[in-house]
Parts: C-alpha cells; structure tokens; sequence
C-alpha cells in the first residue's frame, strides 16, 4: 500500500468509513481486508492510523467549573445570603469569614467529587473488554480497543459486539436495543439482502453495544470508535447525569432539614438577644447570623458520595465490581443471596469419576483403563462430537463441564478433538432443554450426537446400546433402572451428563437443524435415539465457601442455589457447602411452574430452606419477583444471556466476571471477577460498613450542634447576666478547620466486629434516625455542651467574675472574657476529639477495633489541634477571631475532655451491650 492511497483512505474514514451496505466484494476491497482476517502487522498499523476503539470519553468538567458549580449549590446560596446580611448590617470581617467557609468548602467539595469521580472510572480497569478476532490466520482474543476496520470478528451467543461490522457467514439473534430503544431481538444474517435504507435497519449488519443474544457469526468490521452508529450517538448526547442513590436522597432531605432548622435557631436568637438579654441589635444580628452558618451541614454531601467511592474502590479490589455508587448501601441490606451453583459455589473445576457404558457402571474409574469396550468408546465419541471445548497444551478452552468430558477420552486413548469438519449442525445447549446435539459426518453417514441431563437423554431415547454393540429396546425396567444409577450418583453430589445418538441418513444430503432452526425442527431430530450411557462428575465447593456460607447464616442472610442441575446433586452440593442443614425442600423447575406467583412468595417465606434444581433461567426470575414480593433485598447471581431479565430485576444482579456473558455483564449491577460466592458475601460486609461509616460521620458533624447553642440558650435564658460564652467568628472557626478532615476520615473507619453478626437493615430504614440524633445531641453534645460551659464558668469565675458583672470591651473583666470565650473555643475542640473516637464504633468497645487503626483520623484531630492552637496563638488570627489563651493551669483541663466524652460513651455502648445480651438470654 502507498503512503499516498493510506493518505486517502484516511480521509475516508474521517468522513464515516466505506458504506457497508456495497456489496461485499467492493466493501473487501475499500477496506483493503480478506474473508481471513488482518495479519497483525496490518492491524498494528491501522491501529496507528484509527486510532483505538473506544468511545470518546466526555471531557472533564474543568476545575473552575466545578468549583462554580459547588458555589451555586443550594445550600452554598443560603450561606451567600447570609454572607449579604452580615455585609449589610456592617459586619464586613462576618462576611469575609462567611466567604472563606464558602469558598473552602466548594474546593473540598469539589477534591471529593473528583476523587469521586476517579474511583469509578478506575472500575473500568478491572472489567477489560475481550473480542474474538481472525489475525495472521489463526482465532485470537484481543482487547476491544484494539480492533480495527478490516478485521474479522467472531460474534457468539451472549458477546457483546465491540465494532460495527458486516456479517460475512451465519445468523444472530441481536438485541438492538441500545441504538434503537427496540427491545425485540432482531435477526441477523450474511445471506439477508443488501439494503438501501437506515443502516440499523440491514439485515446483514451488527452494530457495536448491541449484543448477541444466540447462534454464531463471523462479520468483516467496517467502522470502530467514535464512527460507529453507538460513536454518533455518544457524541450527541450530553453527559449522562450521576443517578443519586437513595442514601444520598436521604441524606440531602435531612441536610436541609437541619438547614432549616438552623435558620429557625439563628431567627429565634435574634429576637431573644434583643429583648431578653438587651443585647444590641446589630450584635445579635450578627450572632444569628454565625449561628445559621455554623450549623448549615454544606459539606455532608460530598463526603457521602467519596465515602461511598471509596467502598465501591475497596470492593473492585477484592473482586466485586460495583456499577453504582448506590449499590454500595443496596449491598449492605441484602437479605436474601440467589446463587448459582456450578462455578460460583463450586470450582467449576469438573472431572469424570465414574460413568455407566454397556450395563457397566466404573466407579471410580480405574486408574488405567483397559482397552475401552464398543459401548464406552461410543459414549466417549459422541461427547467428544457433541463439544465445542478444546484441549491446548496451554490449557483447555471452553465449558468446563465440555473440557471434563474431552480429558476423559484423552484418558481413555480415544481420539479427544471436536471433529469440526465433520459437522454438518449444531443445537446449540439450551438451558431450558438441557441438551446439546450435533449432527455429524461419520464415515458416509449422517449421525446425530445428543448428550446432556439424564432425564431429557433418556426421555428421548427409544434404545439403549449394550456392551457388545447392539441396540436393545429401552423397556420401563431398564429406564427406572438406569434412572436409579444416576440418582445414585447425584445424591453425592456429582453431575450427571447422559449421551445418545442416532444414525440420521445414509448420506450427507441437506443437515437438519443449525443455525436458526426452529424449536419444532429440533424435537423433530432429537427422538427416536439410542441411550449411551452417562458420566458423573465432580466439582468440588470452593474452599472458601463453606466460611462465607456460616458468614451469610450469622448475619441473618438467606441463601437460596437456583441451578439447572439435578436435585439431588444440587441438594448434596447445598448439604455440603452448609446452606442446608436438614433435609431441604427441592423445587425442581416443573413444580416451580405450576405454582402461582403468590403461592411462590408463601413457598419462599414459610419454607426456609430451598433449593431450586432444574430450573430455566426464566424461573429465576420469577424467584427473584416472589422474593422482591415479600420484601426481602435480593441479590441473584447468573452467567448465561437468558439469566439477564432475573439479574435487571432483582435488587443487585451479580454476574460472573469469568465465565459469563457480556450480557448478563451489562445487566448486572456487580460483577464478580473472580466467580466466587464467597466475594459477594464480602461485597455485603463492604456495603454495611460503607454504610455504617456514613452514618459514623453523620454522628460526628451533628453532635458539634449542642455545645455551640447550649451556651447561648444560657446567655439568653439569664437575660444576659451570663455573657456569650462564644463569638461568632470562633463558631466559625470550629465549621472551618476543625470539622472537615476527622469526619472524612470516618468515612474510612474499618468494619466494626460484630458487622455480620447483625441482621439485615431493613430497606425502610433511615440513616438518620431517632436513636442516632439522641445520641449526637443529648449525649455526646450534652455532655460536651456541660464540659465545654465548665471550662467557660471556671476561667470567669477565676479571674474575679460574679454573675451580671459587665464583660464587654473596656470593663476590667474583658480580658479575661475573651480568654473564657477561647476555653469555650478549645472546649469545644477538644470535646470534639473525644466524640471522634466515641463515633468510631456503634457498638463494640473501641479497643476491639484498636484505638490507633485509623492513621488518617489521628492525622485529622493532630491537624485539628495544631489549627486551634494556631488560632489562639498567631496574633493576626488572634485579633480576627478574638481570642486570647486562658491561664495555663486552666487549659490543662482541656485534656480530660476528650477520655470524659469518649469514656463516658464506651460506658453507655457496654450497657447497651449488657442489656442486649440479657434480653437475647431471656428472649
Ligand atoms: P448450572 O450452571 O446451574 O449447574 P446449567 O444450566 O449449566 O446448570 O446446566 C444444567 C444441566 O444441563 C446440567 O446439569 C447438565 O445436565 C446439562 N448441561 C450442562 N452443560 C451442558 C452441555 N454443555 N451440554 C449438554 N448438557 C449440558
Ligand atoms: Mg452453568
């Protein structure tokens, strides 16, 4: 190719690509690609010159704009109107001092938003994109991004499709949705027409983030990123706003509530200090004023949504990715956790320990095997027909139950590769049906090989093949027989897999079946056939799963296996992993069916332990409606396409990472990376703490409210014989620099003990509720609101003051007012300190969590303490907010503070703790 014709194509593509819809040769052409795919070389290049293929991601809000965004923000406003009162009434130092509190607390707001912002977009990392493409003739797995016009793309049951590309041989069934809003799949075909219309509407085309909901095809991709159909409309359409989660609705209601509250206090005020204790007006003014802005909680949001990232952060690390920042609070109040069984509770991990071939059943299969039988070597060879796994000196590729069935007739020396070229069609394995079939070319004949669960194997099956080779009618004797066998084996918890087979035509004329065929076409082919004989298999429970299970049960976690397996196995791998204890209720997926939805939901609630074998993907999501029924939180695992409308509907849909489709990725909410049950239980720990250290802050910035009005309800209550003990720019000063940092630390705490010995928070419940409020304000905050005015009363009293002295500027004694108003300051500081650690833990005792675990909350109170010292010690911050140190005899008082309020709250937490063990004993 020249520079100057690669010069030209550019141009091209800039301006759209080739059309697709030419025909096929000239589209070749204009891409200068083959029916065989790119060779890497080429790819490399085109990669260069295209660029990757990925969506343009939205430019950033830039920093000025997002911190003129938390300017505006509504409850910024309110402070703006006050900083306007305060200039108006001619306190101009107020006002500045408003602005400041404005101004900072938009860049801290906007700092978290942003690291917000990057936690999520880090999650991307750890779910990579992978596509089958054709490159130096051979199948390879590339990232997504790396695709190229001209390449040649393998598009198969539940992929998501990555580029938009033409489809050069097979049919899909595609759901188009995300381009056309159109929720019925659509087909898709090579052979379908050129089409002249809109694009989405040819039948021959597939469109990137659309995906394929069954059969395969192989498709020439034509136009990757930003010009593709999705790449059209993303660069339309604004940034999609971040849903608020319902935590954050919460909490937004309350932080206006408590708004509105402090304008109440700050309205109250001014009329009391006016007449009540004759304070002048411009004076009480400005104190309302300070009031108001002290207790606007303008900063609450923003640490919630960065307490919420970081959980979601800390998930995707152990192997949990979180779609939403409010699944993190839907997790911790799950209650009931469908799973699957095979390779979530299990390894997926599937080995052959004995089979059933010619009347014979091997159990265990020996060690070496003799020169296997006519019977075993058919069974062998029809489940190596019907198989799309391989073996690979690096590994096997495929289904793990496919790959255990290949390794068995490696084992037995039997030929143990998919002979593709003898394949004439296929029936792909449906979950409904649970069976797979292939229709194959043996030695002139047609054959068509089945395999899959017993009962519908054997359903099927007219004859059975005996030991020497010949076909005996398969007689009610001998089914319940050979049914007996595998029950046998399933009730130790091994999977059983059936095969048969049946001679089709003499010749290699036109295959039934295939790609698109009709339902009605594949039970006209799988009858009539000739039993086998079946294998069971192993798959061990993953180790760590019997711990988690426990885990589940202590924190009040139901756990429901909804599997298309066996009963019996299914039942076997519930008893072993611990989800059942007794003898469990099976409900197998035909029972399921004749219930109705509202006997299901009483099913569910009366009966605790059930499990759900042979079940359709459909079923579970009638599962996940019953549950969702009776008000439980549900959290339901799945990995095939058809498990995608149970996973949209339950409240947290969890897809595997692995081995799962990249449309039950999309659907779901969380996505395992590693499979493993025992990562969805730690998701559910992770949620509850992320929630717990929500509401560990909350606690903190509320329980300030009580020492800083207490002591103006003195001043007022005394009608002024008691000055202020507090000046507005101290209050200010304490919301500024004393309150930020230790709360976002908070939000980090590590989970308190006990965290999975709780049941479930019901969904209904607030984070902000009743017991919480008593214990920021009438606890905490009074017994700070009582210290911090003892601190105030003993400076005072020991510089001479009686009550009604005069205290203002010019008396004998406002010296040593300002040096009280300043223990008032310290008091409250130091108090604060103390309801950190207080606030670390809801229950336990701090020292089972270790009172130093939190490095980043020891840096914020050592930050805390250097800002007020600064305050009372650097004179230019000494005049703006009046204060003065106290005697130092006095301050050393402020080190009983903050043991006082800490201690007094590991009291009131160990009683609460007594009292709770006593009514669990007596209860
Ligand atoms: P689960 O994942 O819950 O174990 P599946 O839906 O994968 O259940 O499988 C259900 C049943 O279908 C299995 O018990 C087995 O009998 C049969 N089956 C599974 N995989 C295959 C396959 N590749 N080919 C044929 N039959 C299969
Ligand atoms: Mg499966």
């Amino acid at each position: 190719m020249t520079h100057a014709g690669s010069g030209r194509k550019a141009t091209v593509a800039a301006e759209g690509g080739p059309d697709p819809r030419t025909p096929l040769p000239e589209l070749l052409r204009a891409l200068d690609a083959g029916p065989d795919g790119l060779t890497s070389a080429q790819a490399r290049e085109r990669l260069t010159r295209y660029g990757p293929n990925q969506l343009r991601r939205h430019r950033r809000r830039s920093w000025w704009r997002e911190l003129g965004r938390q300017v505006v923000h509504p409850l910024a406003l309110l402070l703006w109107v006050a900083a306007a009162l305060a200039w108006v009434s001619g306190t101009a130092t107020l006002a500045g001092a408003i602005v400041v509190v404005i101004a900072l607390n938009a860049v801290f707001a906007s700092v978290q938003e942003r690291q917000a912002e990057r936690a999520v977009e880090a999650l991307t990392r750890y779910l990579p994109q992978r596509a089958r493409v054709r490159r130096d003739g051979r199948w390879q797995e590339v990232p997504t991004t790396d695709l190229v016009p001209g390449d040649v793309l393998a598009i198969g049951e539940g992929d998501r499709v990555s580029a938009d590309a033409r489809l050069l041989d097979g049919t899909v069934e595609v759901d188009l949705s995300a381009l056309t809003g159109e929720s019925q799949p659509a087909y898709r075909s090579a052979d379908a027409p050129d089409h002249a219309g809109s694009r989405t509407e040819a039948g021959n085309l597939v469109f990137s983030g659309t995906s394929c909901l069954a059969d395969e095809a192989h498709a020439l991709v034509y136009a990757t990123g930003m010009r593709t159909e999705l790449g059209r409309i993303a660069a339309l359409s604004q940034r999609v706003g971040r849903e608020e989660s319902p935590l954050e609705r919460q909490v937004r209601r309350v932080a206006w509530l408590i708004a509105a509250v402090a304008v109440a206090v700050g309205a109250v005020f001014f009329p009391i200090g006016v007449l009540a204790a004759g304070m002048p007006v411009a004076d009480a003014f400005t104190f309302a004023i300070g009031l108001l802005v002290a207790n606007v909680p303008e900063g609450l949001l923003p640490t919630i949504t960065l307490a919420l990232a970081v959980g979601v952060r800390g998930l995707a690390r152990t192997g949990a990715v979180v779609k939403r920042l409010s699944a993190v609070e839907t997790l911790g109040s799950t209650t009931v956790i469908c799973t699957d069984k095979t390779g979530t509770l299990t390894e997926n991990r599937m080995r052959v320990t004995a089979l059933h071939a010619g009347d014979e059943l091997l159990d265990p299969l020996p060690e070496r095997p003799d020169r296997p039988g006519v019977a075993l070597c058919a069974l062998a060879g029809a489940m190596v027909a019907c198989n799309n796994a391989e073996l690979r000196t690096d590994g096997a590729v495929g289904d793990p139950t496919e790959t255990a069935l290949l390794r068995l007739a490696a084992g037995l020396g039997l030929p143990d590769r998919p002979d593709r070229a003898a394949r004439r069609a296929q029936f792909h394995f449906d979950p409904k049906l649970r069976l797979m079939s292939t229709v194959d070319a043996v030695g002139g004949e047609l054959w068509l090989h089945t395999k899959g669960a017993p009962e519908e194997v054997l359903r099927r099956c007219t004859t059975v093949l005996t030991a020497d080779g010949r076909e005996r009618p398969l007689d009610d004797a001998r089914r319940a027989e050979l049914t007996r066998a595998v029950t046998e084996q399933a009730d130790r918890g091994r999977r059983v897999l059936a095969a048969a087979r049946r001679r089709l035509a003499a010749t290699p004329g036109h295959p039934p079946g295939g790609a698109g065929a009709g339902p009605g076409e594949r039970a006209g082919v799988e009858r009539d056939l000739t039993f086998l004989g079946f294998v069971a298999m192993i798959d061990p429970p993953r180790p760590e799963v019997p711990d988690a299970v426990a885990r589940c049960h202590t924190a009040g976690i139901r756990i429901i296996m909804v599997t298309g397996d066996h009963g019996r196995t299914a039942a076997a791998i519930a008893r072993q992993v611990g989800i059942t204890r007794g003898d469990a209720t099976v409900v197998t997926g035909v029972d399921l069916d004749r219930l109705s939805a509202d006997e299901l939901r009483r099913l569910l609630s009366d009966r605790r332990e059930v499990v759900f074998a042979r079940v359709s993907p459909e079923a579970k999501l009638h599962i996940a409606e019953a549950l969702r029924a009776d008000g439980q939180t549900v959290a339901m695992t799945g990995d095939g396409v058809n498990d995608a409308p149970a996973l949209r509907r339950a409240d947290i849909g969890v897809a595997m990472g692995r081995t799962g489709t990249d449309v039950t990725r999309e659907a779901a909410t969380m996505v395992l990376t590693d499979d493993n049950f025992a990562t969805i239980v730690a998701a559910v720990a992770a949620g509850r703490r992320a929630y717990d250290n929500v509401r560990k802050f909350i606690l903190y910035i509320f329980a300030h409210a009580t020492p800083e009005v207490v002591p103006f309800l003195v001043f007022a209550l005394t009608a002024g014989a008691v000055p202020l003990p507090l000046t507005v720019m101290q209050i200010l000063a304490i919301d500024l620099g004393t309150e930020t940092l230790p709360a976002l630390a908070l939000g980090r705490e590590p989970a308190e003990p006990g965290l999975m010995q709780r049941p479930p928070r019901r969904r209904t419940e607030q984070v902000i509720d009743v017991p919480m409020l008593v214990r920021a304000w009438a606890f905490l905050g009074l017994i700070s609101a009582v210290l911090v005015l003892g601190g105030f009363f003993v400076v005072l009293l020991w510089a001479g003051w009686r009550p009604g002295d005069p205290t203002g500027p010019g008396s004998p004694l406002h010296g040593a007012y300002q040096q009280a108003t300043t223990m008032t300051f310290l008091g409250i500081v130091a108090c604060q300190i103390g309801t950190a650690f207080a606030a670390r833990t809801e229950h336990a005792s701090l020292r089972t969590v270790g009172v130093t675990s939190n490095r980043l909350l020891l840096w914020g109170i050592a930050f805390e303490i250097v800002f007020a010292a600064l305050v009372v010690t650097v004179p230019v911050l000494r005049d703006v907010f009046g204060t003065r140190p106290p005697p130092p005899e006095l301050l050393a008082l402020l080190l009983l503070f903050p043991p006082v309020v800490w201690g007094a709250d590991e009291i009131r937490r160990a009683a609460l703790r007594a009292r709770r063990r006593t009514a669990t004993r007596t209860g």
